[in-house]
């Protein structure tokens, strides 16, 4: 099993080809930013293709079927998950490309997972367009690709059962689970597919992220979590007083050898319960924006009070370089697309980096061998 995180520098892309060869993407995200903005990284690895046309010759290069992806996973409606308007693409059918618009107009689709399907009203539509100026356009892309052929499904928390291997399901049936943890604010209880509401108050006080989905693999020992951009933490500053529902998963999420981090890291993502919980051996920090990660989560991911024991650090651009400091960037690995391998039985694994520039996905850096615990 290959997980590849690509870095564009303009949002979120994980492309999983698992151990069957059933392909999962998660998210599709393009900022569109020009080039030079202040907070935010530029695109790479360069600005002569837009993102999704950078997201779609890496995906078919290390695809097993690259005129397919079996599954499309949306965690949330953010730019940087789904797309954006701001330098999308005219398109023929009746929407702009950008992001996932882009991919799945180029790679066919087989079932899109999001958390709004069917009717895109949780926690109220206003609040999903608001929150996402690409709303329209996706949605007649959903339509679009629906009439032909494509299945749409609303994210099913708690299941087990929603991203199944689709060739040789019957010979990992043992050693291999994909667990939908969380979204819309629902958390799943530990047992069965069951699931508790984890908020009390107004959700439309919600911004998008709090309502973000996300999964845990399992591969024999291996586990991997990728929960979007999940909060874990309240802020004054914040309308909303219930952002903190990684402590939720936190409670059920069990042990994780990789994790992808949540929101990239940033100010209100990666909390104390969730690191205690999962212990970690490797943290991916998806990276755009100069705080991605923000300097405290990145000290708090590095401390060995909350949990003892060395852990690895990676990123995929160098937005932060500047605003950590030598001595907290020097904890990461070289810059660029992190891809974890799980070799079969999921009892090893390693990281690889691969250079964004070279035009070859050239190896700069190997982990070696690592020991799934
Ligand atoms: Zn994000």
């Amino acid at each position: 099993m290959d997980i590849h995180h690509i870095a564009t520098g303009q949002g979120d892309c994980t492309f999983a080809v698992l151990p069957d060869g059933t392909t999962l993407m998660i998210d599709a995200g393009d900022l569109g930013l020009p080039q030079g903005s202040r907070h935010w990284y530029h695109r790479v690895p360069d600005a002569s293709q837009p993102t999704g046309e950078w997201l779609c010759r890496y995906m078919r290069c290390f695809s097993p079927n690259p005129d397919r992806i079996d599954y499309a996973m949306v965690t949330h409606f953010h730019a940087d998950h789904i797309g954006s308007v701001k330098e999308s693409l005219p398109g023929r059918r009746g929407y702009r490309r950008s992001g996932i618009t882009y991919v799945g107009d180029t790679i066919r689709i087989g079932t899109l997972v999001d958390r709004g399907w069917p009717d895109y009203d949780f926690p109220s539509r206003e609040n999903i367009s608001r929150e996402s100026p690409l709303l329209g356009d996706y949605l007649k892309f959903v339509h679009y690709w629906k009439e032909r052929g494509m299945k749409v499904q609303g994210f099913r928390t708690g299941a087990d059962d929603q991203f199944t291997l689709l060739h040789k399901p019957r010979r990992y049936r043992k050693n291999f689970e994909i667990r939908n943890l969380v979204g819309n604010a629902v958390v799943w209880t530990g047992s069965g597919s069951e699931t508790r509401a984890m908020y009390s108050g107004d959700p439309r006080l919600f911004d998008e992220n709090q309502p973000s989905c996300g999964i845990r693999i399992r591969y024999g020992k291996f586990t991997y979590y990728n929960c979007g951009d999940l909060s874990g933490m309240n802020f004054p500053r914040y309308k909303c007083q219930e952002r903190d529902f990684e402590s939720y998963v936190a409670d059920v999420c069990g042990r994780i050898t990789v994790m992808k981090c949540d929101h990239h890291a940033a100010t209100d993502a990666v909390n104390e319960k969730l690191m205690r919980a999962a212990r970690p051996q490797a943290f991916i920090v998806l990276a755009g924006h100069r705080e991605h990660p923000w300097k405290p989560t990145m000290d708090r991911m590095s401390d060995k009070g909350i949990y003892p024991g060395d852990r690895d650090y990676y990123i995929t651009t160098e937005c932060s370089r500047d605003d950590l400091g030598p001595e907290l960037w020097s904890l990461f690995k070289p810059a660029g697309h992190v891809v974890v391998r799980v070799y079969p039985g999921g009892r090893k694994y390693r990281i690889y980096v691969l250079d964004v520039f070279s035009g070859d996905y050239r190896i700069k850096y190997d982990s070696g061998l690592r020991n799934a615990e």
